[in-house]
């Protein structure tokens, strides 16, 4: 280690500034959201001092740095943007006892400045020991990605009860288990999902029932369920929280759909439980997987139940919700980017734009044809509606999907593209018209989950130029 972090106690201390740059008002902003006062001390000040200006922890003297300025002062940061005068505020502030540190110019500096991850209560601090800024930023990032939002409410949580836990729970090993049980178990979860009441009860219940060997914090037996939106996918398109939850599960309840590279991402020795078709054998029907979810929830187990895309679209996410709700399992619901989303993003392809559709419609394909009493839907109204249709599992229908819509009065000749594996490496995107809709399907051997497009947007679809970006890409990757 080249340096010792540390964290500094400015509550109410005094930071002087020296020099009005963009750099020093950065500094001084730090100062005051750490809770510390800032003297500031230069001639002109940057318009990013505008918002600063005000604070009541502030002030500023309108003059050139003296030798005394540093007296007294807990930190001094030198930020005029000229060596010679950083140098002579770092002199002075050496000469009065006071640790300084020159912005960007770590050899001058008693102390560095790290990148920071900033949780409230929670703050996370990188140094390169001024190797390699860029690195630190880099790696502030990845972190940033990995820590949830709302760890600051977990730190505040733990400090409401640390009293109450210093009472009950001798100091030692069982309290940092106490503690551990907290951060790690269901109360932490419930915290980090914002339910502050179960939280609290299970914070209680742990409390109360200290000397047993677990503690139910619900019916559930401490279990949980995520219904988690995995995206189109491409992992990137997970969101951080599906990713947090990825990261938590004890258990990932997952469809066929589900790309492999997404799995990847979850925690290495989460159960994975396939519950989609393979090729040649049962997928498990909702029945059943609405049981095993609520079985293996009451094991007092994370489950996360894993699907394509987003789960309240076309992903019957609404039954597992209403099922867990029944049997008084916690559930939380974590949104996904639809394939729509996903496909139309892949193919520079807006789903709405002026002057050509205002409107866009997602159906499902799997009942075309079936007759609009078996629950389909209305196909002539959908052609009325000029709004850009999205059919989801449309493939084996197409043929009679595109008669539907021409029989209801839309123009044959309406462009349409159909993407395949949208934003996955094997990604194809096929344009046409609708009435070569069943040719397409026909003559293409089209294998992975397909979604058509269907509406005058649909010719801005960017077929060639990223079909021969990805053919390249495969063919890079071997
Ligand atoms: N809940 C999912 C949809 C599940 S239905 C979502 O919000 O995206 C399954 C259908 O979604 C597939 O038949 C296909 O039409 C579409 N689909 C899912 N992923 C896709 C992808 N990567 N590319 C193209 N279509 C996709």
């Amino acid at each position: 280690m080249e340096h010792l972090p540390v964290f500094l106690n400015l509550g109410d201390r005094d930071a002087v500034v020296v020099g009005g740059t963009a750099a020093a008002a950065a500094k001084a902003r730090l100062v005051l959201a750490a809770g510390g006062r800032v003297r500031l001390i230069a001639v002109d000040l940057d318009a990013a001092f505008d918002e600063i200006h005000g604070h009541i922890r502030f002030i500023h003297l309108a003059r050139p740095f003296r030798a005394g300025d540093a007296q007294g002062a807990t930190v001094l940061f030198a930020a005029t943007g000229q060596d010679g005068e950083d140098r002579i505020a770092v002199q002075a502030a050496r000469a009065a006892g006071v640790p300084a540190n020159a912005v960007d110019r770590p050899a001058l500096s008693d102390f560095i400045m790290p990148a920071i991850v900033d949780r409230g209560a929670v703050t996370v601090a990188i140094s390169s020991a001024g190797t390699a800024p860029v690195l630190a930023r880099a790696i502030r990032r990845r972190i940033e990605a990995l820590l949830p939002a709302r760890l600051d409410a977990l730190a505040r949580f733990a400090a409401r009860f640390r009293g109450n836990v210093g009472r009950v729970v001798a100091d030692g090993p069982a309290r940092r288990r106490l503690w551990e049980q907290v951060f790690e178990g269901p109360v932490g979860d419930a915290v980090l999902r914002g339910d502050e009441r179960e939280a609290h009860a299970g914070m209680m219940a742990l409390l109360n029932a200290r000397s047993s060997a677990s503690f139910p914090a619900n019916d559930a037996g401490g279990g949980s369920v995520a219904l988690v939106g995995a995206g189109p996918g491409d992992p990137d398109l997970l969101t951080l929280k599906a990713l947090h939850r990825l990261e938590r599960a004890d258990v990932i309840v997952h469809d066929r759909l589900v790309a492999p590279a997404i799995l990847e991402r979850a925690r290495r020795d989460a159960r994975r439980i396939d519950v989609g078709k393979l090729p040649g054998s049962q997928a498990m029907n909702q029945t059943a997987i609405n049981e095993l979810l609520v079985a293996l929830a009451r094991q007092g187990l994370r489950v996360v139940r894993l699907k394509g895309g987003d789960p309240f679209i076309f992903g019957r996410g609404g039954e597992e919700l209403d099922h867990l709700r029944r049997h008084a399992i916690p559930v939380e619901a974590i949104p996904g980017i639809t394939a729509a989303a996903g496909c139309a993003a892949a193919a520079r392809l807006p789903l709405t734009q002026r002057g050509l559709a205002s409107a866009v419609t997602f159906v499902t394909g799997h009942h075309a044809g079936l007759g609009s009493e078996t629950g389909g839907l209305d196909w002539s109204a959908l052609a009325q509606s000029g709004a850009t249709l999205v059919v989801y599992m449309g493939r084996a229908n197409a043929p009679a999907i595109a008669t539907a819509l021409i029989d209801g009065g839309l123009d044959p000749a309406t462009p349409l593209a159909v993407v395949e594996n949208g934003t996955r490496p094997d990604q194809r995107i096929l344009a046409g018209r609708l009435d070569t809709l069943a040719e397409i399907v026909a003559a293409e051997t089209i294998d992975g989950p397909a979604l058509i497009v269907i509406g005058a947007v649909a010719a801005l679809a960017d077929t060639d130029a990223l079909n021969d970006i990805l053919a390249a890409a495969q063919r890079a990757a071997g």
